[in-house]
């Protein structure tokens, strides 16, 4: 199998998969693709028409209605462009309620199979940092740089609060860290496509050291290996 020129960062919420992944785009010059953003969109979309969860035939005919569009962030700075059906829901999607929707909408497998099918199609010429949880495993096994970071469930919660409290949302640290757990314990036991590290990818463990230093360390790797 020849591998793509794809980096995959795969992780837990709050791990600083964003931040890292914006950065190593910006770095590299690769186009970042936000998958969890795709599974908010999705999550808002489906509650907002009261979709039945349970119900295939239900969400088969809501996705198809559904016209999903991701425009990449224009620096390491800014969000990606999220649209559904025409309309901006960027900011809409970024709530500690629609992350914990997003976290059951994932486990349905239609959902999972249509969003896929969309990350591979963005991915098909490569050069692109795709972050999630199952981008190595499932979206691009065969890509060339896959990462997996993890780090405390406490320090996760701290950062998320940190990061939410910038885009100016009310959080409270016990509640992020609760729903931090809940969210883990469904992402990582869901039957289609679970959290996990991919065998060939690189865990790196971020509780103690700076995003910035797990930049570097990502670029570090990158680099021999092109060179090759
Ligand atoms: O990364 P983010 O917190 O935005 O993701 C929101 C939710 O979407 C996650 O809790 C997870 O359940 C789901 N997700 C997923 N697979 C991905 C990306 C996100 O299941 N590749």
């Amino acid at each position: 199998m020849s591998k793509k020129n794809i980096i995959t960062i795969d992780g837990p919420s709050g791990v600083g998969k964003s931040t890292v992944s914006r950065k190593v785009a910006a770095a590299t010059g690769f186009t970042y693709l936000d998958t969890g953003a795709m599974y908010r969109a999705v999550g808002l979309y489906l509650k907002r028409y009261g979709v039945d969860l349970d119900s295939k035939e239900d969400i088969a005919s809501a996705m198809n209605t559904l016209d999903l569009l991701l425009i990449p962030a224009v620096n390491d700075q800014s969000d990606v462009g999220v649209f559904i059906n025409g309309e901006d829901v960027s900011n809409t999607i970024r709530t500690p309620e629609m992350a914990m929707i997003a976290s059951h909408v994932s486990a349905v497998p239609l959902v999972r199979e249509i969003l896929t099918e969309i990350q591979r199609g963005y991915g098909g010429k490569g050069k692109i940092v795709a972050e999630g949880r199952d981008i190595g495993t499932v979206v691009f096994p065969d890509a060339l740089h896959k990462f997996f970071l993890d780090a405390t469930p406490e320090e996760r919660a701290r950062r998320r609060v940190e990061q939410l409290q910038k885009n100016g949302v009310v959080a409270n640290l016990q509640q992020i860290l609760k729903q931090t757990l809940e969210r883990d314990k469904n992402d990582r036991n869901r039957a289609v496509a679970p959290l996990r590290q991919a065998e060939d990818a690189l865990l790196i463990d971020t509780t103690e050291i700076t995003l910035e230093a797990v930049v570097l360390r990502i670029l570090g790797e990158i680099v021999p290996k092109d060179g090759q």
